[in-house]
């Protein structure tokens, strides 16, 4: 048996591979060929198509596809195996060991692209759709080979359930159709759109195609009636060709018919004649030589050659009269040319030989050298770029939903951003995440292609660690945004607070509503701008005070009251003693009103003797040579006595209010010896209390749970 004949105990599949193997010409393709088949063949032996023919039968059609596209050996060699990895035992790592990492990387990359095709229940978002596609592809090889499976699948579709039929036939329209004619490959697209129209309106394709035979006999011979002088005339002026009718895709027509509201019959442009020349020149020729013979529609005439569209499409297009007065559109290109039209861009990648082809980054300079030629009309080159760069740059991922719908995302993306990306609501209440059915963080990193679900809870809120991990501008400001937001709220009631306190301690309250209408005076738009910026701390109220109200000033009126406070307080020392020297005769400092139970120092005055000041007195400070002149002095008190003091208590004026003041005087054990209140206008109210204190520990101990009240907002001692 010949070393490169295939021979297994299925007769068809003996029958394919060795045709298959004898449209290979070199030694080395066979063998390589040879090797994948008998690798598929075993890998495939025990599973069956829908139509009951052998699995291996589809991988051999789709490579022959793949010869008729004349693919490179390496891309055949993969054909073959693509739905080994998927649907068999093998692994991608026994593909590279066999096969090399080039079979194996093709093979990795349809079985990948494989894996995202039926997540998708509806296609509605074919763009992003398509864009996953090529991202997860990473090599143009693997859309061709997928392309070719697709075209051998919409073939033999007949032997699939109609649901299974409806999803893939749509799935091919809304996907398929519309790559194939972005990469230019113009008749595999109409190819696969014709197979599709067919499973989606089987009765609208059959009375086409059945007009189209009607019509056959007629259109050949006008058809034969162009094709022959045109030839002869070609002839005359050396220029080899091959020219032959061809029809407009059924689906095409279906389209004038729905759109246009046509008549079959009205459709002028049913066929074409499309001359395939050797040269770009010789397109030019023909065109004179045609121009010559027949009369040209003006304004149907497109120099695709020129300027080609922007799938690389290249072709000269011009409409005639021929001799019957009909009109026929007439197409000249070169094989090249052909061939592109063919399969686009794969064909210009095989021009440009496969080798270096492999990767992204040598596709690279391949794809500009490629948008440089499609510079043209009706091009819409950034599209284009925008369409391959995902292959180049890989900055976007795509995520699905659970419903299959398709979400762009950042690389580097979490399941928050994600939910972000959904809704703000969802994102702001996110609790938890899982991608493809399991549990992950929320920090977690998303790649292509991951189905993420994402569970919420009403008490959820945003915190400032997500911005550690989120990617999305749009996740961080919707969190900045929250947070801003609860800091001015928090520091908008700190600033009421401070606000009412202080207004009701400088006995204007009731000029609160004054404040209000007036804050544009301070430079503020609105109040709870003012109060957050209070509330912060980057105004002070006193200021604010000053300066919408000049003439306020926290007086202190002296009163009677407080200087008999003062004797009666110091009554209850004996007096001063310096160094043991008892009954000095002293006079007491204005500045600091010492009473007994502070701490004092004397002062030698000059003409006014020994001043008693408290040692943390500001004006003592101001004095000159003072160091020199202070001497120690204590207050001569007898053990146990206790002292008189006096507070001033700003609260608020309800009811209650004094009765919780006195009662944590009377538990503090402290006797009260005089109360004075005073109600303000606007609710505050003012409250002396005279009362004896044993010692200043204890008066502190009193101040401050007087403090801590809650309608209590200060409490001082007074010393005037
Ligand atoms: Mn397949």
């Amino acid at each position: 048996m010949p070393s490169d004949i295939i021979s297994s105990n299925n007769n068809l599949i003996d029958k394919k591979s060795n045709a298959l193997l004898s449209r290979l010409k070199s030694k080395k393709s066979k063998k390589m060929v040879k090797n994948a088949l008998e690798f598929s063949i075993k890998m495939h032996q025990n599973q069956k198509r829908k139509s009951g023919e052998p699995y291996v039968v589809h991988c051999i059609d789709v490579a022959n596809i793949l010869i008729d596209w004349n693919m490179d050996i390496t891309t055949i060699a993969s054909a073959l195996l693509h739905d080994t990895v998927e649907d068999t035992d093998v692994t991608i790592e026994k593909i590279s060991e066999s096969f090399g990492d080039d079979v194996a990387f093709l093979v990795d990359g349809v079985t990948k692209v494989d894996n995202i095709i039926f997540k998708s229940e509806e296609h509605k978002q074919a763009e992003n759709f398509t864009k996953l596609f090529l991202s997860l592809a990473k090599d143009l090889r693997v859309i061709i080979i997928k392309f070719a499976d697709r075209l051998n699948n919409m073939q033999t579709i007949e032997y699939l359930s109609p649901k299974k039929r409806k999803e893939i036939a749509t799935e091919t329209k809304e996907i398929f159709v519309p790559l194939a004619h972005r990469l230019g490959m113009a008749s595999l697209k109409w190819d696969l759109e014709d197979l599709s129209l067919r499973c989606l309106d089987p009765k609208g394709y059959k009375s086409i195609d059945k007009k189209i035979s009607e019509s056959s006999k007629k259109s050949s011979v006008v058809i034969d009636n162009i094709i022959k002088p045109v030839k002869k005339e070609l002839k005359k002026y050396k220029i080899k060709s091959d020219i032959f009718g061809r029809y407009k895709s059924i689906s095409s027509i279906y389209r004038k018919i729905q759109l246009q509201n046509k008549k079959f019959e009205d459709i002028y442009d049913l066929y074409a004649i499309r001359i395939i020349v050797d040269k770009i020149e010789d397109c030019y020729l023909a065109l004179g030589v045609i121009h010559s013979m027949y009369t040209p529609m003006q304004d149907r005439f497109k120099d695709f050659i020129a300027t080609p569209k922007t799938n690389g499409y290249q072709s000269i297009h011009t409409t005639v009269f021929t001799s019957d007065k009909r009109l026929t559109e007439i197409q000249i290109r070169t094989k090249e040319m052909d061939n592109t039209a063919e399969i686009g861009i794969a064909a210009h990648w095989l021009y440009k030989g496969s080798e270096e082809m492999k990767d992204i980054d040598n596709q690279v300079p391949w794809l500009r050298d490629l948008l440089s030629i499609m510079s043209g009309e009706d091009s819409e080159p950034e599209r284009m770029m925008e369409l391959l760069k995902i292959d180049m740059f890989e900055d976007e991922i795509f995520i699905f939903t659970p419903k299959g719908d398709l979400i762009k995302l950042p690389t580097g993306s979490t399941p928050l951003d994600f939910a972000f990306a959904i809704h703000s609501d969802i994102g702001s209440t996110c609790v938890r995440a899982k991608v493809n059915k399991k549990l992950v963080p929320l920090s977690y990193i998303l790649t292509n292609g991951d189905i993420v679900e994402v569970e919420t809870d009403k008490n959820q809120k945003p915190n400032s660690g997500w911005l550690n991990f989120v990617k999305t501008s749009r996740a961080s400001h919707v969190i900045n945004k929250y947070l801003r937001n609860i800091e001015i709220e928090e520091s908008v009631k700190i600033g009421n607070e401070i606000l009412e306190k202080g207004l009701r301690k400088a006995k204007i309250y009731n000029q609160l509503n004054d404040i209000k209408s007036r804050i544009e005076e301070i430079n503020y738009k609105n109040f709870n701008e003012f109060l957050s910026d209070l509330g912060r701390g980057r105004i002070i109220l006193k200021d604010v005070i000053a300066q919408l109200f000049p003439d306020i000033r926290a007086s202190k009126n002296k009163t009677s009251s407080d200087t008999d406070f003062l004797k009666s307080a110091r009554s209850e020392s004996e007096g001063i003693n310096l160094d043991g020297v008892r009954n000095l005769v002293v006079d007491y400092a204005k500045c600091c009103n010492p009473i007994p139970g502070d701490k004092v120092v004397g002062y030698i005055s000059r003409g006014r003797g020994l001043i008693i000041h408290r040692p943390s007195c500001n004006s003592l400070s101001s004095l000159s040579g003072v160091k020199e002149r202070l001497v120690p002095v204590n207050w001569d008190i007898k053990k146990d006595i206790s002292f008189k003091t006096k507070l001033h208590i700003t609260c608020l004026d309800k009811a209650g209010t004094l009765h919780e003041i006195t009662e944590t005087i009377a538990k503090e054990n402290i006797n009260i010896l005089d109360v004075k209140t005073d109600v303000n206008i606007g609710g505050s109210a003012d409250i002396w209390i005279v009362c004896t204190v044993r010692d200043l520990k204890s008066l502190n101990n009193l101040i401050k749970s007087i403090t801590k009240l809650k309608n209590v907002d200060a409490v001082e001692r007074v010393f005037s």
